[in-house]
Order: structure tokens, then C-alpha cells, then sequence
């Protein structure tokens, strides 16, 4: 694929008469091809500034060189270790104003789409069943974390990571807080 430096790899959408007819999402995403073309466009930066933008200081540049490597497991490790629901982040976080509005390309061309290239790498994982790397060892203690939001699960996530054995309570039927109303 062809990748002019300067300029962002579109990603593809539903054309507006189809949008309007249905409730899928609007934008599609990168493929494999068009994610790692993306990825080439970074200039993986000694003093990353997206990284500063990052509320959870994802280490961009790495999973970004993963891509460009085609190590998409890779990848969703590196971001696993700082966020623990990549796949809404990719979509919701205003990436113009955090780490796209930091980053180095932008300012003589269009900033890195590092919030399409997290989704891909989060969506990639679940397609190919990988998961969060587990705690090499379990302390032993258990903890309850009452309610499945954002906030919960982060929380279940980071303390299953440190080797407890957490157990989410949900009083909805499905998991996810407010965000499984369809927000994304
Ligand atoms: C309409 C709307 C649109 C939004 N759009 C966006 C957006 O585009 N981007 C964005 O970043 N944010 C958005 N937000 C905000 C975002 O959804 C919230 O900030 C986020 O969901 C808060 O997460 P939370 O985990 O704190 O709480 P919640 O998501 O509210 O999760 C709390 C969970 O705890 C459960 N619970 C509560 N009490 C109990 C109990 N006693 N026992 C068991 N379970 C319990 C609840 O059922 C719920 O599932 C939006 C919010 C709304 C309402
Ligand atoms: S600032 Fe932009 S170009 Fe530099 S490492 Fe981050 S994403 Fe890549």
C-alpha cells in the first residue's frame, strides 16, 4: 500500500444513505493492511510527546513499532499494560486533543491515528481470542468489586493483573455500566 507520510491512512465508513438506514457503527475500522500502513507514518520519537497526552501513559511508540511489525499480540500486551479496555478507548477518548494532539507528525502533517490503531489492535485480540497476560502468581486474597462500568471492570482488571481473585457483582443483566446502553 502506497503511504504518503504527510497524510493519514483513511479508514472506511458506512456511505451515509446505508448509516442511515441502521444502528451499526459508522466507521469500520482499519484492516490488517491499512493499520500496518498507518503505523509506518510514526516516527517513533525518543521524547514521545502523544505519550505525554496520554491519560494512562500508553506506551504508544512500542505498540505502534508492534504494528508497523505486524506483532499485533505484541501490541495489545504493550497496551494491556496500561489499559484495560483498549477497544472503547480506541473509540470514545478525544485522541485530537490528547495524544493525536500531541504528536510530533502533526505539526507538518496529519498527527498519527493512534486512537484507530488502538482499536484495531483491541479488536484484532478479541477476533483472535488473546487475552490481558494473567498475574504469574495469586496472593491469595479475594476481593468483590460491586458494579461492571468503566470503573469496575478497570478495577477488577488491575487487581486480577496484581494476583487477586476478584469477583465483579452487577446488579443489570449484562456487564459494562453505562456503557452497554450502546454509547460506543
Ligand atoms: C447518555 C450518556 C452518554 C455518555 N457518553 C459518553 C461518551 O461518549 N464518552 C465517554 O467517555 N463517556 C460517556 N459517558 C460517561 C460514561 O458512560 C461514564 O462516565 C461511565 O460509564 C462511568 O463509569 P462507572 O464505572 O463509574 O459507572 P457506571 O458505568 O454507571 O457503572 C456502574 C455499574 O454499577 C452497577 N451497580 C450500581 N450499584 C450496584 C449495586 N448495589 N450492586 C450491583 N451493581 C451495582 C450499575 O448497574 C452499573 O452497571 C456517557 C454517559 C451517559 C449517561
Ligand atoms: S509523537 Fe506521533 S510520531 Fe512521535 S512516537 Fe508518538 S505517535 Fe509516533
Amino acid at each position: 500500500m502506497d503511504v504518503d507520510v504527510l497524510v493519514r491512512v483513511p479508514v472506511r465508513e458506512q456511505e451515509p444513505k446505508v448509516r442511515a438506514t441502521n444502528f451499526e457503527e459508522v466507521c469500520y475500522g482499519y484492516n490488517e493492511e491499512e493499520a500496518v500502513a498507518e503505523a509506518t507514518r510514526c516516527l517513533n520519537c525518543q521524547n514521545a510527546q502523544c505519550m505525554k497526552g496520554c491519560p494512562v501513559s500508553i506506551d504508544i511508540p512500542a505498540f505502534i513499532q508492534q504494528v508497523k511489525d505486524r506483532d499485533f499480540e505484541g501490541a495489545y500486551q504493550t497496551i494491556s499494560a496500561s489499559s484495560a479496555l483498549p477497544a472503547v478507548c480506541g473509540r470514545v477518548c478525544p485522541q485530537e486533543s490528547q495524544c493525536e494532539g500531541k504528536c510530533i507528525r502533526g505539526i507538518k502533517g496529519d498527527p498519527i491515528s493512534i486512537g484507530k490503531l488502538e482499536r484495531f489492535v483491541a479488536d484484532w485480540a478479541r477476533e483472535h481470542g488473546i487475552r490481558p497476560k494473567k498475574a504469574e502468581n495469586a496472593n491469595g486474597r479475594k476481593v468483590a468489586v460491586i458494579g461492571s462500568g468503566p470503573a469496575g471492570l478497570t478495577c477488577a482488571g488491575d487487581l486480577a493483573k496484581l494476583g487477586y481473585d476478584v469477583t465483579i457483582f452487577e446488579a443489570l443483566l449484562r456487564g459494562g455500566g453505562v456503557l452497554c446502553y450502546g454509547i460506543p
